[in-house]
């Protein structure tokens, strides 16, 4: 079956075709990045006009890519949170339209879920699955107990891990985002500073960046104030090594926890490459790991199609009044 995947949820819009949840047809990406970065970060009311002025157009071209008429798709999928509610709506709207035009069913999907299933598009994924979700607005540590089954194990307190990169990235004067650039650097510095790794010793699953952040802004002014030099790459690798001790040492603990064959990193810092190498060196070959490739791990409509693909199977289909959610989540796990 061929489903049409809409995602607009933050400064991404972007369209695709995907058949039966595994092989993308196409996934057109139109970001916005250029539009905001001059304001160090996504301007909502931008961010909506934007995704009015691409919306058609990327349809077009996904479905023009997929060589696919609108009487060979199945469903039309879409975003409806978490996100931007200004933008969540364009993209809401785009697949309403096509749903009620074409007699197509209307699949509503979550956001995480898509970033999760991103990974289906490389692997099968095995049940149960740990998912470790880093962005820009999530750090969570995700049981994927069956299809379409999500419990939270452990969050963030307070910033998300890509924020906290976009912040100490802005502070070093790099453009936003500011994720791959400090990942580059990370590589070329060295591990000088001491920045404080939050609720390491503690024994829960759940994760803390604003005390790193506040660390690394009390160590520059400190350093601006008696005019001591900075090493900008060596902040950078004294905070990526910080910040992944703490993803690291949390996800092997989830996963005593709680046994997984499969860990999925999903979400725009799953493209971090000390991430990646750390994970590798320290978890194989006791689970196998998937990381989508870089493309997918970003935000891109191919993953919201890859959930789809579940909801399709379970009949989860939405109706017309499906709306926007903006601080839609999973539920915490309860049982044991
Ligand atoms: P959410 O998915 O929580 O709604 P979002 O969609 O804005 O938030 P994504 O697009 O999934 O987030 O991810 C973007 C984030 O990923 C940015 O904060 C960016 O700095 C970060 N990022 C991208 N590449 C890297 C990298 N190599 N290392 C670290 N962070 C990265
Ligand atoms: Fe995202
Ligand atoms: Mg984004």
């Amino acid at each position: 079956i061929n489903i049409l995947a809409f995602e607009s949820s933050c400064d991404e819009t972007s369209v695709a075709v995907v058949q039966d949840g595994k092989t993308i047809l196409s996934n057109i990406i139109a970001t916005q990045i250029k539009s905001h970065q001059r304001f160090g970060g996504v301007v909502p009311e931008v961010a909506s006009r934007h995704h009015v002025e691409q919306i058609i157009h990327c349809t077009q071209l996904a479905l023009q890519e997929a060589h696919i008429k609108y009487e060979q798709l199945a469903a039309v999928a879409v975003t409806y949170g978490p996100g931007l509610v200004g933008s969540l709506l364009v993209g809401l709207m785009a697949a309403k339209a096509v749903s009620w035009a074409h007699d197509l069913p209307l699949i509503g999907v979550n956001h995480l879920a898509g970033h999760i299933y991103a990974a289906n598009l490389v692997k099968s994924l095995q049940y149960p699955a740990l998912a470790l979700v880093v962005s820009g607005g999530h750090t969570e540590l995700v049981r994927v107990s069956a299809p379409g089954q999500f419990h939270i194990l452990g969050d963030t307190r307070d910033d998300a891990v890509g924020e906290a990169y976009d912040k100490v990235g802005r502070l070093l004067g790099v453009k936003y985002p500011a994720g791959k650039t400090l990942d580059q650097w990370a590589h070329e510095g060295q591990d000088t500073y001491d920045f404080p790794r939050a609720m390491l010793q503690e024994d829960n699953l759940d994760f803390s960046f604003s005390g790193i952040k506040s660390a690394v802004i009390n160590t520059l002014h400190h350093a601006q104030q008696i005019g001591a030099p900075i090493n900008k790459k060596d902040v950078a690798t004294s905070f990526q090594n910080d910040v992944l001790d703490i993803l690291v040492t949390k996800t092997k603990r989830a996963l005593a926890q709680y046994p997984c064959a499969q860990l999925i990193v999903a979400g725009g810092v799953a493209a971090n490459s000390g991430l990646r190498e750390r994970l590798t060196a320290e978890l194989t070959p006791q689970v196998e790991l998937i990381f989508p490739p870089l493309r997918l791990c970003g935000d891109n409509a191919a993953m919201i199609g890859a959930y789809a693909a579940v909801a399709y199977q379970q009949r989860n289909f939405s109706d017309l009044t499906l709306n926007a959610d903006p601080s839609l989540d999973f539920a915490y796990q309860t049982e044991d």
